[in-house]
């Protein structure tokens, strides 16, 4: 018997059935990642119940260099939760740990374990008056613990941040069994270095976090939600100018779709329908906070007047209701998962500066069609925060295997075009197994070298997450 095999022995006799199982079947779609790009194996998926559970399994696969592949929700999109085919990685998932552990709505904190699913955190604070402010289409299974370490963005990073702006604190296991304490709640602290701040991002190279501290916000009391129909990506970031002179800070969201976006979804989605009368080559879906008893909400209104006055708007459409404004953001919510339907699509998820983007979105459309003839560029998303979802479709006649066999290519020179703007390959989802190659290429040097030391004074045995960030 290996190591390793003891290894798994020990864990399964520590965890119990309810704890680690090999069943292929129930395994099986966790180790399928969500736009199905990545697939791997595992001897075995445990799942403790309790941070004291966990930080036995990691000592017990720390002595026998056993890897450990940790997972959340399995919505990230770069194959970072899924282990490779060796079917040598040990899958840990942390779904048993999903207790609400304390809510301080006065302090503005909620304490959670990591394996909670973002719309649990959500609901609970909404509860009690308050606003956990990550939001994203994939809330009803990402968990928070995987959102904290792909440092998540969504809908809301214009007025609140990524995840990294809402944690307080963190618990993590180290790859040795250890637990680091870091679940304070305080917004100051300047005690030396911020450690948690290792952790936010890491994808699970680090440590495995078991518990957090989050930061909460007061509760919106109306939010006002608006489609706004413009010629081009140089409108919508003027308008965005405008948008953020008048309203400041109460803007929350302002996400970019193309009319070919739109009706992607408005074929996928049962009962969707436009809501304006005419089609419009680009959109804006925006929300801002309109206080009680202040005119915001005129704001809001007001502007997009005078920008339709101006001619930077075309037409624009405001919820009258709540379930207006839900229909609204289903079309931007079912984005992806229409676009994964109408067929394969290679994926930038990239951010540049927002005076550089409507000159990458033309400079790179350009592009796409001079490297994939006949594509149809699908680029969509954040872009209040400078975030582009750059996605360059397979032509219709095309095979799609051909298509992918491309996707390096493509992305080599999509990310060059993002860096010649100032700009990042990875904005949201993290590197995974996806950009391993291009994080080295693109921010090799010193950048790289303190990465590695980073983790090789955390993972000395590199048994974390193995092959995810950096080649082994
Ligand atoms: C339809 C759809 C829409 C999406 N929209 C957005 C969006 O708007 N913005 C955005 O940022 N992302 C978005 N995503 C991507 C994804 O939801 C996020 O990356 C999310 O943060 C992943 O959470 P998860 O729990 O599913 O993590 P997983 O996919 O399970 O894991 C992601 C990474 O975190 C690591 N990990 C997971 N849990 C832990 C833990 N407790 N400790 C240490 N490491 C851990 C894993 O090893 C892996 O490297 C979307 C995905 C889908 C499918």
């Amino acid at each position: 018997m290996t190591d390793q095999d003891a290894a798994l022995a020990a864990i399964r006799e520590r965890l119990g059935p309810a704890g680690a199982t090999d069943d292929p079947e129930i395994i099986a779609p966790r180790l399928r990642e969500w736009r199905d790009r990545f697939h791997g194996r595992t001897p075995l998926w445990v799942r403790p119940a309790s941070t004291v559970e966990l930080a036995e399994v990691l000592a017990i696969c720390h002595q026998a260099r056993l890897p450990v592949v940790p997972q959340g929700g399995n919505t990230g999109l770069c194959g970072g939760a899924i282990p490779d085919a060796s079917g040598q990685q040990l899958l840990l998932g942390l779904e048993r740990m999903d207790r609400i552990l304390d809510l301080d709505p006065e302090g503005g904190s909620i304490t959670v374990e990591a394996g909670c699913v973002l719309a649990k955190v959500q609901a609970a604070a909404r509860n009690a008056g308050r606003l956990f402010a990550l939001s994203l289409a994939s809330e009803g299974s990402a968990q928070i613990g995987g959102c904290v370490s792909t440092n998540a963005g969504g809908t809301n990073v214009l007025r609140y941040g990524t995840a990294r702006e809402q944690v307080l604190g963190l618990e993590v296991v180290l790859a040795d069994g250890r637990v680091l304490d870091l679940l304070r709640s305080l917004r100051k602290d300047t005690a030396g270095y911020d450690l948690k701040q290792w952790f936010i991002g890491a994808e699970g190279t680090l440590g495995v976090i078991t518990r957090v501290c989050a930061r909460l916000h007061p509760l919106p009391r109306q939010l006002q939600t608006a489609l706004v129909a413009l010629r081009d990506p140089t409108a919508a970031l003027a308008l965005l100018g405008k948008l953020r002179e008048r309203l400041g800070n109460a803007l929350s969201a302002f996400e970019l779709l193309p009319r070919h976006g739109l009706e992607l979804v408005l074929d996928y989605r049962p009962g969707a329908r436009d809501p304006l009368a005419e089609p419009h080559p680009w959109y804006v879906l925006m929300e801002a906070e309109v206080a009680h008893n202040m005119p915001g909400g005129c704001a809001l209104t007001e502007t997009l007047a005078d920008a339709m006055h101006a001619g930077l708007v075309a037409d624009a459409a405001v919820a009258g209701t709540l379930a207006q404004a839900r229909e609204f953001w289903a079309l931007r919510d079912e984005l992806s998962a229409a676009q994964k339907h109408a067929g394969p699509s290679i994926k930038h998820d990239v951010a540049v500066p927002l005076s550089a983007m409507a000159g990458f979105i033309e400079e790179g459309t350009a592009l796409a069609g001079r490297l994939v003839p006949g594509c149809r560029v699908l680029a969509f998303g954040h872009v209040g925060d400078g975030n582009v979802h750059f996605n360059v479709g397979c032509p219709p006649e095309m095979d799609r295997q051909a298509f992918l066999a491309g996707w390096e290519e493509v992305a080599r020179a999509v990310h060059d075009l993002v860096v010649a703007h100032g700009g990042t390959p990875s904005a949201e989802h993290g590197i995974g197994q996806l950009k391993v190659d291009e994080l080295a290429r693109l921010r090799g040097g010193l950048e790289l070298e303190l990465m590695r030391g980073l983790k090789q004074q955390l993972d000395p045995r590199g048994i974390l997450n193995p092959g995810k960030l950096f080649r082994d």
